[in-house]
C-alpha cells in the first residue's frame, strides 16, 4: 500500500521515461536522419521509380511488346507499338504512359520484359501538388533510366537475326492437327 503511494507521488513512469530518454540523446547514436539535408543510402534491391533503359549504343530496349502492362496489377502500364520505319519485323513503344501515382513497386514489369527494358531505379523523392506530374511518359522514364544505371548493356548483334530466323521458320512449321 505504501509501495503503491510512494509510487504514485514520486511519478515513477516519468523519472523512467526521462532516463530512457536521455540516456538515447546523450549515450546512444541517433537513428534518424536531419531529411532532406542528409539521405540514407538506400539497399541495392530498392525499388524505386519504374525506368526505362537503352542499349550502349542509345537506341531504346523496349519492343513494344505490352507483356509489362499485361503483368502489371495495378493497371498503370499502357503502350503504344508500331512498326519499325522500314522493317517491318521490328517494334518498338510509340507510345509508353506510366503512371506512378498507382504502382505498388511489386517489380511485375521488370520480371515480364522479354529485352530487359524496365528497372527499378533508387529515385523516391516524387512529392508533388499536381498528381499529372507523376503521369510519366517514355522520355521521361529513358531520361531517368540514363541517370540512374549510367552504365548499359551492349546490344545483342543476334537480336534481329533471331527474329528473322524465328519468323522465316514458321512457314515450314508442320500443320497443327486437332
Ligand atoms: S512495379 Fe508493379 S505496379 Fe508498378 S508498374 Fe510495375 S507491375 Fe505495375
Ligand atoms: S518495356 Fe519490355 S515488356 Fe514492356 S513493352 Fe517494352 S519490351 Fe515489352
Amino acid at each position: 500500500m505504501i509501495k503503491k503511494f510512494l509510487h504514485q507521488i514520486m511519478f515513477i513512469e516519468i523519472v523512467q521515461g526521462l532516463y530512457l530518454t536521455m540516456k538515447h540523446l546523450i549515450i546512444k547514436r541517433p537513428i534518424t536522419f536531419q531529411y532532406p539535408h542528409e539521405k540514407r543510402e538506400l539497399p541495392d534491391g530498392y525499388r524505386g521509380i519504374l525506368v526505362q533503359l537503352r542499349y550502349d549504343d542509345g537506341s531504346e530496349k523496349c519492343v513494344g511488346c505490352s507483356l509489362c502492362e499485361a503483368a502489371c496489377p495495378s493497371r498503370c502500364i499502357k503502350v503504344i507499338s508500331d512498326e519499325v520505319n522500314g522493317n517491318p519485323l521490328q517494334r518498338y513503344a510509340k507510345e509508353y504512359i506510366f503512371d506512378l501515382s498507382k504502382c505498388v513497386f511489386c517489380a511485375f514489369c521488370v520480371a515480364a520484359c522479354p529485352v530487359d527494358a524496365l528497372a527499378m531505379s533508387k529515385f523516391y523523392e516524387y512529392s508533388t501538388y499536381n498528381k499529372r506530374d507523376l503521369i510519366l511518359n517514355k522520355e521521361k522514364m529513358l531520361q531517368m533510366g540514363d541517370k540512374a544505371f549510367p552504365i548499359r548493356q551492349k546490344r545483342f548483334d543476334i537480336t534481329k537475326k533471331h527474329l528473322n530466323i524465328f519468323n522465316l521458320g514458321k512457314k515450314n512449321f508442320p500443320p497443327v492437327h486437332q
